[in-house]
């Protein structure tokens, strides 16, 4: 990022809130961040924490901690006090930034806690350190720790989709190769103007596009957090060419009723990963001229492990695409013995993307990556003849109905074309029949009813029969988690109980 600046000062690196900031004025409060973590006793290795929304204070701080060797760990603002100081003492954090909408969250937890430093964001608040004014008054840092590719650039906890969320450990060759990954597959110039809505806590959000974005010198549009309406506005004012969202939010700026108005003709590329994408999304954007890239990944792979260009996005519909030119993907059997195309079995990646390890954690870690170094997804998948990867389901997730395995991708690619229906997850539900029964947790469209017959008859000519819903729980949104995932482990917690 300071190269960056260095090579083009007078461009736009970010703009906020209606409010842009040149690389050379990023570069310079960065610095002056960096002086104030060394002041505080940062030093290489030690962590440094956000809790907050999207904000130029959260890549700031990033930037500030790798300045000096140190880690940045990035933090949910959607978890709860216990489980951030879960998180917070696991990390180890040394100085924790946290944006003041989010102080009343930690502060009755702060005695628990291992920090030694903490800074609030805007307002002066009791006990805390006031991150704006100290910057100002700081002198830029000139000096930056040399670092190797193989140290901790950031940990970064896993979204805790399936359970309690593990620390990933990326490394600055985690980082910088996925980038390279990305520039290959998406190409990209200092011309682009990307647009951010995802969080930043997450490898999505922060990885796939954002931190591209400082390598290629290009202008970032960061948004808080998530809004439909405020992201199809930016896409015209800001005449967006890429963005990196999860399937639910395209889906979200959709069904705003000035999707069919807004100009996406300066769009070049849609970004969409981190969950199966329907097909009736890829029509929908395809009807208005824009085209996806679908790509998949995990925070554990910083994240880029597969995309599918929009070439190929009828001849192989349905595919999470091919791995990217740095990494290999493999498909294993429960032996670790690799499949041949079209079986099943664990999605196995490799490549100079793969984390370190889990923080803390060196039995999860064994477990994860094999002595051939190749990390195991827990994702169910196969290959075609092509190479092309085809995500099936989490393992997880798998509902086995009868003695059959059902992925729920597959019976929810379906439903999602009822029109009645706005949001659909499938999970199973203990069943003293076939063991497991497809579950189908749906929310409608207002106005709209639907029964389980009803569902039963329209899935009916595209799917077998073991996999149609054998109930229908109406509700009235799903529980996702700030990436847009649909927790399914609480919809099951909910039904059983
Ligand atoms: P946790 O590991 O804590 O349970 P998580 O796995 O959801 O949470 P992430 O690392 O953010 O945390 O997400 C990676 C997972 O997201 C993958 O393992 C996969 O199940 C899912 N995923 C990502 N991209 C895609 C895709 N294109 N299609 C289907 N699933 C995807
Ligand atoms: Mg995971």
């Amino acid at each position: 990022m300071l190269r960056r600046a260095a090579l083009n000062p007078e461009r736009t690196a970010l703009v906020f809130e209606e409010r842009e900031l040149l690389y050379s004025e990023f570069a310079d409060r960065v610095r002056r961040q960096a002086q104030l973590l060394r002041e505080a006793g940062v030093c290489v290795g030690d962590r440094v924490g956000y809790l907050g929304f999207n904000h130029p204070a959260l890549l700031e701080t990033l930037f500030a901690a790798q300045t000096l060797g140190a880690i940045f760990v990035p933090l949910n603002f959607r978890l709860t006090a216990e489980e951030l100081t879960f998180i917070i003492n696991d990390a180890g954090i040394h100085s924790l930034f946290v944006d003041d909408t989010l102080r009343p969250v930690l502060e009755p937890a702060r005695d628990n806690l291992c920090c030694r430093e903490f800074f609030a964001s805007e307002s002066e608040a009791d006990g805390w350190r006031h991150l704006d004014s100290e910057r100002d008054a700081a002198q830029p840092i000139t000096s930056v720790v040399s670092v190797d590719q193989h140290d901790i650039a950031v940990i970064m906890y896993t979204s805790g989709t399936t359970g309690l969320p593990k620390g990933a450990m990326l490394t600055h060759g985690n980082l910088m190769w996925n980038n390279i990954n990305a520039s290959m597959a998406f190409g990209g110039t200092r011309d682009n103007v990307i647009l951010t809505a995802a969080p930043l806590f997450h490898i999505g959000g922060l990885n796939v596009m954002t931190l591209h974005s400082f390598h290629l010198g290009s202008k970032l549009v960061l948004l808080r957090n998530f809004d439909a309406v405020q992201a199809l506005e930016n896409f015209e004012r800001y005449q967006v060419t890429h963005m990196f969202g999860a399937p639910a939010m395209y889906l979200f700026m959709s069904q705003q009723p000035q999707f069919a108005d807004t100009d996406l003709s300066s769009v070049e590329t849609l970004i969409c990963g981190a969950a199966p994408v329907p097909e009736s999304l890829i029509e929908l954007y395809g009807a208005r001229g824009v085209s996806f890239c679908q790509g998949y990944g995990l925070t554990e792979t910083a994240p880029f492990s597969a995309f599918l260009t929009p070439e190929f996005a009828v001849s192989k519909l349905g595919s999470a695409g091919q791995a990217p030119i740095f990494s290999d993907t493999r498909i294993v059997d429960p032996d670790n013995q690799p499949l041949p195309a079209g079986e099943k079995g664990e999605i196995c990646l490799a490549g100079p993307n793969i984390m370190k390890g889990y923080w803390n954690r060196p039995d999860a870690t064994a477990s994860a990556i094999d002595s051939e170094g190749w990390f195991h997804s827990g994702d169910i998948g196969y290959l075609d003849e092509d190479g092309f990867l085809f995500i099936c389901d989490r393992l997880k997730d798998m509902v086995i109905s009868g003695g059959e395995n059902v992925y729920p991708a597959e019976v929810e690619g379906v439903l999602y074309k009822h029109d009645a229906i706005a949001e659909v997850a499938v999970i199973g539900m203990p069943d003293e029949k076939w063991g497991e029964a497809v579950t189908a947790v749906v929310a409608l469209h207002e106005g709209r009813s639907l029964t389980l017959e009803e569902l039963r008859a329209f899935a009916d000519p595209h799917l077998a029969r073991y996999k149609l819903p054998l109930r229908l729980e109406i509700v009235d949104a799903l529980p996702r988690n700030p990436a847009g995932k649909v927790l399914k482990f609480v919809l099951k917690e909910d039904m059983s109980g």
